[in-house]
This record gives structure tokens, C-alpha cells and sequence, in this order.
């Protein structure tokens, strides 16, 4: 039988792990999108002919039309553009952060869609919506979300 926590703070917690092991294949698309950013240091979107634009996240069909999408993929030049963000000052176990952590909806203006990631550069309180940030690429690049280190306000 569900209970719906109606008081979600006086639930129980047990801390713990569980040992899994999964593999998690990027898809064709997603292999494309991340071996780019591990080489080359570059962001790449997929188009989508019959809307006449491109996918960030790289997809192999197009989530709005189902078209599917052509192997013209462009590389992202230029700054990306802070669409959202968020503050947090709390971790996961809700304790408080030393320093204040900002995540930003980052998006690019030839393409739909976006990427989520860490700000840094900036204090909290100078974060603004449409600011341009570029990625600051990690030394060791492995083919994940983390070849990005964080993005940055944009240098021109
Ligand atoms: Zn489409």
C-alpha cells in the first residue's frame, strides 16, 4: 500500500549503497556529440531538414516533426547564452555548501535545445539571463558531460 508523504521532512532516511554495475551506450548520436567534444574540443548539433534548424543534444530524429535528422552537423561557434539558472547552496545529504554551486540552461541561437551544466567565473549575484558563457574545457577528456568543466563568462 502507497502513503503519500504529506510531510515530506519527518520521512524516513537510510543511508546506504547498493553495488550496481550498468553500461550506458551513448547511441549513435550521442557517440558523434561527445567523441567531438573529446577531440576536438567542439559542440556539435543535429539538423532537422524540415524544421530548418538544429538539435542540441545531437539526435538522430527529430523530437518535434520525427523526422529523421541528416549528417550536416554543425559545430557551435561563438558564445552560448545563459536561458535559466539556479543557485544551490545545499548538497544532495542538504548540507550546506561552502561555496554556492550555480547551474545554468545554456543554449545557442542556431540551435533548439540546450546543455545543463556548471557556471563559474561568476558570483551568484552577477548571474543574468541571456549572459554569454563559453565551456572550459577539462585537461583529461573521456567522452562525457564532464569534458566540460564548467562554463565561463564569455572572452571576446
Ligand atoms: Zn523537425
Amino acid at each position: 500500500m502507497l502513503d503519500k508523504a504529506s510531510q515530506p521532512r519527518k520521512t524516513m532516511q537510510v543511508a546506504g549503497s547498493i553495488p550496481i554495475y550498468h553500461r550506458y551506450t551513448l547511441g549513435v548520436a550521442g557517440e558523434r556529440f561527445f567523441k567531438a567534444m573529446r577531440d576536438n574540443q567542439q559542440l556539435l548539433a543535429s539538423p532537422c531538414p524540415k524544421c530548418a534548424d538544429f538539435l542540441l543534444p545531437p539526435k538522430m530524429y527529430c523530437e518535434r516533426c520525427f523526422e529523421e535528422t541528416t549528417d550536416d552537423w554543425v559545430v557551435l561557434e561563438g558564445p552560448g547564452y545563459v536561458r535559466s539558472f539556479t543557485v544551490l547552496h545545499r548538497d544532495l545529504d542538504e548540507e550546506p555548501l561552502e561555496t554556492p554551486l550555480i547551474v545554468a540552461m545554456v543554449s545557442w541561437p542556431e540551435a533548439r535545445g540546450g546543455l545543463i551544466h556548471r557556471l563559474g567565473g561568476v558570483e551568484p549575484d552577477e548571474v543574468e539571463l541571456g549572459m554569454a558563457v563559453e565551456p572550459v574545457w577539462s585537461q583529461e577528456r573521456t567522452g562525457a558531460m564532464s569534458d566540460i568543466d564548467h562554463f565561463r563568462p564569455f572572452a571576446e
